[in-house]
Parts: structure tokens; C-alpha cells; sequence
């Protein structure tokens, strides 16, 4: 998911991940809509070793080059269960959140804000999500945990849970606004543009 419109320019740049940091790692090209990996259920992680650790970490550079807040494996091409949160852009180091196998189990409230993805660049909509989720997940090590988001974090949770589960936040969409949308991006494919 990326920043919300509100963050200004000047904000997107300093929220990049440090040189030091980003130099040692993959940086992935994220995939696009279109491509059917986005469209499919991942299959659970399994393996808590040093790679997925290092996969975390690759995700986690990966997201911050695109300026994004939240970024799943499919996004990358894998059909993994394992998506990154950081809705500080980079900011705080705390505020990484690597979601092993997430569920969602309580959600209250709603809310509805604008929305964009990073594999559908350029686009964005207004999404009812709850206010408040609480999820429970695992680690890079395997290690379970519950953690309960507000506003931007239980968006981005949400959003990234879709993900996991092959669903685009378009699909949150009406189908006029949704159709609008897949046929600008057919036209952006025609013109080599996507
Ligand atoms: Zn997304």
C-alpha cells in the first residue's frame, strides 16, 4: 500500500530507508496488476529460517523504495503468506511489522478513506475498512504475536491481509468505478504504458 496523498513530496523523501541500509539489499520490482500472481491465495509460511528473515528485510527495502506503507510477497512474485507494515515509511525502526501467516481476529468500526496500491500505480479509491483491527500473526522467527491497528495501520493490515488472499483493494470498489479503472489500465498496456 502506499503513502497516503496527504504526505507531501518533502515527507516522501526523507521517509526513504537509509543508504547504508538499502545498499546491502534486493530491491524487488514490484508486480503489476495484471499479472495473475495478485489474484491468487498464498500458501502459508512454513520455514521461520535465516532466508526468511533476509526475504523480510529485502520486502522491507523494497517497500520503502516505492514509498510504499505495506507490501506483500505476491507483490514481489512469490506466493508466500508473509506481508511488511510500516506505516512510518521508514521512519521509526520500530514500526516494522513483519505479518508471518496474519489473520485478522477482531475488527471494529469503519472508516473510509482513499486508498492506492503499489501494484496498480496511479490509482486510488475510497475503501470501508474497519477503524480498528487486531490481528494475530507470527514473526520472521516464528514467534506468535497480536497486534491491534488504528486508522492507517488497520487499513494497511487489511490491505495486506487481502493480498495474501488474492484480493486488490478494487475489488472494494464499485463495479463502475472498478471497470473505469481496468479499462484505463488496458489502454496504459496497449500504449506499452503499464
Ligand atoms: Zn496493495
Amino acid at each position: 500500500m502506499p503513502m497516503p496523498d496527504k504526505s507531501t513530496s518533502s515527507e516522501a523523501t526523507q521517509a526513504a530507508a537509509p543508504e547504508t541500509l538499502s545498499a546491502a539489499r534486493k530491491i524487488y520490482p514490484i508486480v503489476k496488476y495484471g499479472d495473475p500472481i495478485l489474484e491468487k491465495s498464498t500458501t502459508p509460511v512454513k520455514n521461520f529460517d535465516a532466508d526468511l528473515g533476509q526475504l523480510a528485510e529485502d520486502m522491507f527495502a523494497s517497500m520503502y523504495a516505492a514509498q510504499g506503507v505495506g507490501l506483500a510477497a505476491p507483490q514481489i512474485g512469490l506466493n508466500l503468506r508473509v506481508a511488511v507494515v510500516d506505516v512510518t515509511a521508514g521512519k521509526n525502526p520500530e514500526a516494522k511489522i513483519v505479518l508471518a501467516n496474519p489473520e485478522i481476529i477482531h475488527a471494529e468500526g469503519e472508516k473510509r478513506e482513499e486508498e492506492g496500491c503499489l501494484s496498480i500505480p496511479g490509482f486510488r479509491g475510497y475503501v470501508l475498512r474497519p477503524q480498528f483491527v487486531t490481528i494475530k500473526a507470527q514473526n520472521a522467527k516464528g514467534e506468535s504475536f497480536e497486534i491491534r491497528g488504528e486508522d492507517l495501520l488497520a487499513r494497511a493490515f487489511c490491505h495486506e491481509i487481502d493480498h495474501l488472499n488474492g484480493i486488490l483493494f478494487i475489488q472494494h470498489l464499485s463495479m463502475l468505478k472498478r471497470d473505469l479503472i481496468k479499462r484505463k489500465i488496458k489502454k496504459l498496456k496497449k500504449q506499452g504504458e503499464w
